[in-house]
Order: structure tokens, then sequence, then C-alpha cells
């Protein structure tokens, strides 16, 4: 069960470079999606550079439409995995369909299920037949308890490594940020729940000029990190560039966060 009733203690998630929820601040970083080999080679050296121990990128894209950028696939696992480890971080991908979650799990150190598919529920027990750690993204219109009954689909599979993500949500005024970031849910989650909370204020903002605030607040409200969207020319990220931010920026945001995260 998710709730602090049935499990008082925290869950800590140990993966090979990261111990997540274990009142360290955890920082997830790289490009949207993988683009290059080489490209992810060298993002991931710069985000280690400035603090993340996890790497991420999509291979497998969600996009709104059909004819946007869907990813690079299974190449694009084989290059994130090689970054990763020359770098010496972990890995963190999304998965869309089930019938990927095998190939992924060849690859990953940490699934990522996405905003659009958090009620996926054929997704949902297929990680959860795996015993590998899972990224829950909150549902873009999901309430709280909505987003703990997903979880829930992952650990009644016996999977109860799960991380549990804040990426924005809608609401009725979203003309400046993409979404809105639900600060007040990280700190309700972290009172409710034992799984890790983190927060992706690249997606929630949709801006990169809010993804210094927005980190910070979510910060101060208790997560337990962050992930971010980052490239070394943002204009020319394939997906979602208005967002991404640099690597110099990130060095930023850490030093900020471990300020305020030192203090909460
Ligand atoms: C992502 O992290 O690449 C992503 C698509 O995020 P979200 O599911 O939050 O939109």
């Amino acid at each position: 069960q998710s709730t602090r009733a049935f499990h008082p203690e925290n869950t800590v998630i140990t993966t090979p470079h990261s111990e997540i929820g274990d009142g360290s601040l955890v920082i997830m970083a790289g490009p949207d999606s993988i683009e290059s080999a080489e490209h992810v080679a060298q993002m991931a050296t710069e985000v280690h550079a400035v603090g993340a121990t996890v790497l991420r990128g999509g291979s497998f894209k969600p996009r709104t439409s059909p004819y946007s950028f869907q990813g690079v696939g299974e190449a694009g696992l084989i290059a994130h995995r090689q970054a990763a480890d020359a770098a010496g971080l972990d890995m963190v991908t999304e998965v869309l369909d089930p019938r990927d979650v095998d190939v992924v799990d060849q690859y990953t150190d940490i699934f990522q299920i996405g905003t659009r598919n958090m009620q996926n529920f054929a997704l949902l027990k297929a990680v959860g037949a795996k015993r590998k750690p899972v990224v829950l993204k909150r549902g873009m219109s999901a309430t709280l308890d909505e987003f703990l009954q997903a979880a829930e689909y992952i650990a009644a599979g016996g999977n109860t490594q799960i991380i549990l993500m804040e990426r924005g949500i809608r609401s009725f005024d979203n003309k400046y940020t993409r979404n809105t970031l639900d600060v007040g849910a990280i700190a309700v989650l972290k009172q409710m729940t034992h799984y890790p909370v983190l927060l992706d204020a690249s997606h929630a903002a949709g801006e990169r000029a809010l993804v210094t605030p927005l980190t910070l607040a979510g910060v101060a409200a208790g997560a337990d990190g962050f992930m971010l969207e980052i490239h070394d020319n943002p204009d020319a990220a394939f997906v979602d560039a208005q967002q991404a931010i640099t690597p110099a920026h990130m060095g930023e945001i850490v030093t900020k966060a471990r300020q305020i995260h030192a203090i909460v």
C-alpha cells in the first residue's frame, strides 16, 4: 500500500549511482529525446559535471501529434546506455507500450511512465512485473488519489520501487505556463506516502525562464529531487526546445537547490 498508514518508513530506492528517497537530493537530467549517440554522450558528461546521477532521454516519444518526431527507438536505448555508463550515471527512459517493456528493460536502470500513460493499466502491470525502479509521472488531469492508485497497479505486481513525479497539471489558465506545477501536491504526497517524490519543472513550465523558480519551489516543498531537460543548444533541441536549458543553467539551479534542500 502506498500510504504511510501501511508503511511508515520512507522507501529508499538504490540504483548503481543513486540513493533515491534517503534524504539526499537526486538529480535526473538530460535531453528530452535521444538525438544521436554523440549528442547524448556529450550531454551525459556535462550533466554529470553539474550534479546529475541519472541521465534522462526518450527513445520512444509520446508526441501529441503522430506526425511529430517519435524518437529513434532501440538505437537510442543503446546510445543512452553507453553514454550513461561512460559518464558513471544511471539511465531513465520512458516506455510507452507494454510490448516494449522487455526491450527497454534490457538497457535501462529506471523505467519512466509518462503523464499520458499514468492510467495505462496494461503498461503499469507490465512494469509492475519487473523488479526495477519506475518513475511514475502524474497524469496531467489526475487527482492525487488517482495518482496513488496508479502506483498501486505497479506495487500490486510486486514492484514497490516507485518514484512519484509531479510534472504539472492542466488548470484553468495555462497561457503563460504549459502546465501548473502543483507544489502543494509535492508537500501532500510527502506526508501521505512513503515513496520518493520528485518534480519535473521543465514539463510543468514549458518555458526555460520558469525552470529555475519552479524547481526551487518544488525543492522547498520537500521534493526528494528533480528532473531537468538539458541541451547544449536549447533552441535546436528536437523536442520541447522552448523548455530546454543549458548545462551551465542547470549548474546554477543545482547550487541553489542544494542550499534550499539543506534547510527544509
Ligand atoms: C518526458 O519526460 O519526456 C515527457 C514526455 O514527460 P511528460 O510525460 O511529463 O509529458
